[in-house]
């Protein structure tokens, strides 16, 4: 396990000696993000800390039954209020990100703000615009890296029925439910632990994987049967949504979370990507499996980055180029960065 001794003392004094501790997640944020705020936030809570939470936008409805999610301000909803959190904050701790641009439209207020802030994340490439920064890729979810901030801070395990939860979804929602990601014999300890402090494991499964819409099912149907394109010879497949797409199927925020990872069920394909029509650009997300660094192809390519196996990017032109170019860089690339060459 990575020493954390380093940080101890020093997070320690953080969280003890501030007042008004604001806990903020990225934009869009997922599993991991919300865990790890809503745990931090109980544990917090439970010292008699005065915490509270923002989110640069609004949570997925997949994450909406966790204790404690409805007292997360979401900064596009109430701008005044969050500001004024902001003002108040006597410390600013940042999760599962180490990029300012994750930070939304919160960006230029958190960071031209004067209070001392903490980062605590699990990505690569840390930007270096925070007063602390632990930002460590070897733990498979920043839920993860919390939960051993928590019990090394307190000298035992932090174990109520909201945090565990919390930990508990940013662990399965990282790793696919321990299908990807760097998780470790360490992680399963940390989660048998969980599981016996009684939290229902299938009620919370159900809850996080079987809260879809019909729609979006059926949007996942036609991404794979109308818009999947595989390449053999590059051990590659793509899809692409257009915007029109999105329409016919009701889109909601979050409907095509996951369709990324499909293609990788393929024999033989290591790398995925999935393109997303926006206005004005194409979004993009890769997967890869093994070595394959989806994330120097998101950077070198379009201007993203992410970790090995899950990465993303975007690209300001239009769909169809937008695929022509990825075509073209792919080919050119791909056994460079497959280690072929
Ligand atoms: P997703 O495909 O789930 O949106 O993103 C997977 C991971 O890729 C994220 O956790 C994040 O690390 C990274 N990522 C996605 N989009 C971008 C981007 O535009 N820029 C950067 N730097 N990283 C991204
Ligand atoms: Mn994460």
């Amino acid at each position: 396990m990575p020493d954390l001794s380093k940080y101890t003392k020093s997070l320690s004094e953080h969280f003890f000696n501030a007042d008004n501790i604001v806990l903020i997640s990225h934009i869009n944020p997922d599993g991991d993000a919300i865990g790890a705020q809503l745990a931090l936030y109980h544990f917090l809570k439970s010292k008699g800390k005065n915490a509270c939470m923002i989110s640069p936008n609004n949570l997925q409805e997949f994450l909406k039954w966790m204790e404690g999610s409805d007292l997360i301000h979401v900064f596009i909803r109430q701008r005044d209020k969050c500001k004024s959190l902001i003002e108040k904050a006597g410390l600013i701790v940042m999760l599962d990100f180490n990029q300012p641009d994750r930070l939304g439209e919160m960006e230029t207020l958190v960071t031209g703000s004067g209070t001392t802030k903490i980062i605590i994340d699990h990505h690569l490439n840390p930007k270096g615009f925070a007063d602390m920064e632990i930002s460590d890729p070897t733990f498979c979810s920043t839920a993860e890296l919390v939960h051993e901030l928590i019990t090394a801070i307190d000298g035992k395990p932090f174990y109520s029925k909201p945090y565990c939860e919390a930990i508990y979804v940013g662990i399965i929602t990282d790793t696919g439910n321990f299908e990807h990601g760097p998780y470790t014999s360490r992680t399963f300890r940390i989660v048998a632990d969980l599981l016996d402090t009684g939290i229902e494991k299938a009620r919370i499964l159900n809850l996080v994987y079987n809260n879809f819409s019909e729609n979006r099912l059926r949007l996942q149907g036609f991404a794979l049967n109308e818009r999947m394109v595989v390449l053999p010879e590059y051990q590659t497949a793509y899809i692409w949504l257009t915007k029109a797409d999105l329409t016919d199927y009701n889109y909601v925020k979050g409907d095509t979370e996951g369709f990324v990872n499909l293609p990788l069920s393929i024999k033989g394909i290591v790398f995925s990507a999935f393109f997303v029509e926006k206005d004005g650009f194409v979004k993009l997300s890769f997967r890869s499996t093994g070595k394959f660094p989806s994330n120097e192809f998101a950077s070198e390519y379009f201007s993203g980055g992410g970790h090995i196996n899950a990465s993303g990017g975007e690209c300001r032109d239009s769909l169809e180029n937008s695929i022509s170019y990825f075509l073209k860089v792919l080919k050119e690339n791909f056994s460079r960065l497959n280690g072929n060459k």
